[in-house]
């Protein structure tokens, strides 16, 4: 089995990534940055955010592992401490995996002939600085309403715990193949109107915004952003790519999800 470690550049990450190292030479993995099959990442959420598009163009030969160095993650189920249980469950790999739906962005820019596309794990986000965002929204190629306020935010499932969440958008299970739209700062008054809840759009619908003019909206896509192009066109669909995990241990996603934000302690139940 070839192994990728990716760690973030904290002390603690980069302490984890060389106890490992020791261990998997000692156990005769084959370290391979390039092509590997298994890329066991080191850090947080974000970490794994960046080792899933510095990994982007193989994702059917590639496999994550999350270990966090701070607190409980949505893709990261390995605590630091456990890197021995770790090290167990590669050595006996029977190529168990998970896998979990992405977002593709296909943007159409005034500057080019050609579409340019993008892959989401979590989320991608349409902001204007300098002034009210207007777009129009189509579903389905159906012109669905003229958004006017401060972005969008179209989301996957594993993402809708992360900033779809913040926008007060809801909480999907990833077994679900979906899209999700969340308003930032809608404006609604008698003469602007959105919808102003958060959409959940069917598996093989697609979402279109087209913008009104000007070059100064910005493009995210998870922790990346994109600025100072006019975009003529923004397409939103769920991938055919997928982001597989290895399953060596399953942490049940309602779960995950009382973890993360309710927290599970008794001291926090009152008596009813
Ligand atoms: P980061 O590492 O600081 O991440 C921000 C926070 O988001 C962290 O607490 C991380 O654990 C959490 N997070 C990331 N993915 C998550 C998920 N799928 N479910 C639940 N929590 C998740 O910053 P970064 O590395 O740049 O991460 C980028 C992400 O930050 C974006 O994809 C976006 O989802 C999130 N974000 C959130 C807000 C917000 O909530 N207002 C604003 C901007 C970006």
């Amino acid at each position: 089995m070839k192994i990728a470690i990716f760690a973030n550049k904290r002390a603690k990450s980069q302490a984890v990534k060389k106890k490992l190292y020791q261990k998997f030479v000692e156990r005769h993995f084959v370290i391979d940055d390039k092509e590997p099959d298994v890329v066991v990442t080191i850090g947080g959420d974000g970490t794994l955010l960046s080792a899933f598009h510095h990994y982007e163009d193989k994702l059917e030969q590639v496999r994550f592992v999350g270990v966090h160095t701070g607190h409980l993650g949505f893709y990261t189920d390995w605590r630091d401490d456990e890197i021995d249980d770790l090290v167990i469950s590669l050595q006996s790999d029977n190529r168990q995996s998970i896998s979990y739906p992405l977002l593709e962005v296909s943007v159409k820019y005034a500057d080019s002939p050609r579409r340019e596309r993008y892959l989401a794990l979590n989320e991608s986000t349409l902001k204007r600085n300098s002034a009210t965002m207007v777009t129009d929204v189509y579903i389905g190629g159906e012109l669905f309403e003229r958004f006017r306020g401060d972005g969008l935010c179209v989301s996957t499932p594993t993402g809708s715990t992360a900033y779809n969440k913040s926008l007060g958008g809801a909480v999907v299970h990833p077994n679900l193949e979906v899209l999700q739209i969340a308003e930032i700062g809608s404006i609604n008054n008698r003469v602007f109107r959105t919808l102003s809840s958060p959409m959940i759009v069917a598996p093989n619908d697609w979402i279109t915004f087209r913008p009104g003019k000007g070059s100064d909206f910005v493009l995210t896509v998870d922790s990346e952003s994109y600025h100072n192009r006019q975009i003529c066109e923004i397409q939103y669909k769920v991938s055919k790519k997928r982001i597989y995990f290895a399953k060596y241990r399953h942490t049940h996603f309602w779960r995950r999800v009382q973890d993360a934000f309710i927290g599970t302690e008794d001291e926090n139940r009152m008596d009813l």
